[in-house]
């Protein structure tokens, strides 16, 4: 009963997880949307610090650790309490945005992130739905919102194209749990699209 959501600036990550949480509560069941990085307090304080720039930005070992950092406290004050009580999570970004971020995007090596989810997370999504959209395409859509941190917005496209392969790798890798969605199209088409994969999901 965990699911997340995956995908890069201006995907519209938001709008669907609003959509998924709407048909989710449908069936009744109690719903815990929540997101990375934050979910619980101290986690959303973690997060104020890698976005504000008010400091030096973060080395990518830094930016990897306070990641995973405000992810065990995530994991252990949210998540597992939530999935224990039988409750569904829905969680906008996880772990495989370290793999896109920090992995593909800073180019930390990829078994030093598989050893920090095996010993500090410890548990994966059964589903994840990836909004994969291309770099231009998304770059236009957050332009002038301001809800993308000005140390990513200054990367350089390369920067975007690398976290995009990492995320594409990670569904190739693992067709099963993570399931591609073209984000390209209007907001409605791809919110139901992610629906529908939920439901069929949740149906086997
Ligand atoms: O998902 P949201 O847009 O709120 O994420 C905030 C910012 O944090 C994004 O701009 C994203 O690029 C960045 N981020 C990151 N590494 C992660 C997760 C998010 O650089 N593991
Ligand atoms: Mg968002």
């Amino acid at each position: 009963r965990f699911v997340t959501l995956e995908g890069g600036e201006g995907a519209g990550k938001t709008t669907v997880l609003n959509a998924l949480r709407e048909a989710l509560r449908e069936g009744g069941d109690e719903v815990v949307a929540t997101r990375e990085p934050g979910g619980t307090p101290l986690a959303e304080r973690i997060r104020a610090l890698l976005l504000d720039p008010s400091h030096e930005s973060p080395c990518a070992e830094a930016e990897l650790l306070l990641m995973f950092a405000a992810r065990a406290q995530h994991v252990h004050e949210t998540i597992r309490p939530a999935l224990a009580r039988g409750a569904w999570v829905l969680c906008d970004r996880f772990t495989d945005s370290s793999y896109a971020y920090q992995g593909g995007g800073r180019g930390i090596d990829a078994t030093w992130i598989a050893a920090l989810e095996h010993r500090v997370v410890g548990l994966r999504p059964g589903l994840t739905l990836l909004l994969d959209l291309d770099v231009a395409r998304g770059r236009e859509r957050t332009r002038g919102r301001d809800l993308v941190p000005d140390r990513i917005e200054a990367e350089r496209d390369e920067f975007f194209e690398r976290v995009r392969a990492a995320y594409r790798a990670r569904a190739d890798a693992d067709p099963g749990r993570v399931r591609l969605i073209d984000a390209s199209r209007s907001a409605d088409a791809v919110a139901a699209e992610a629906v529908q994969l939920l439901r069929a999901w949740r149906a086997d």
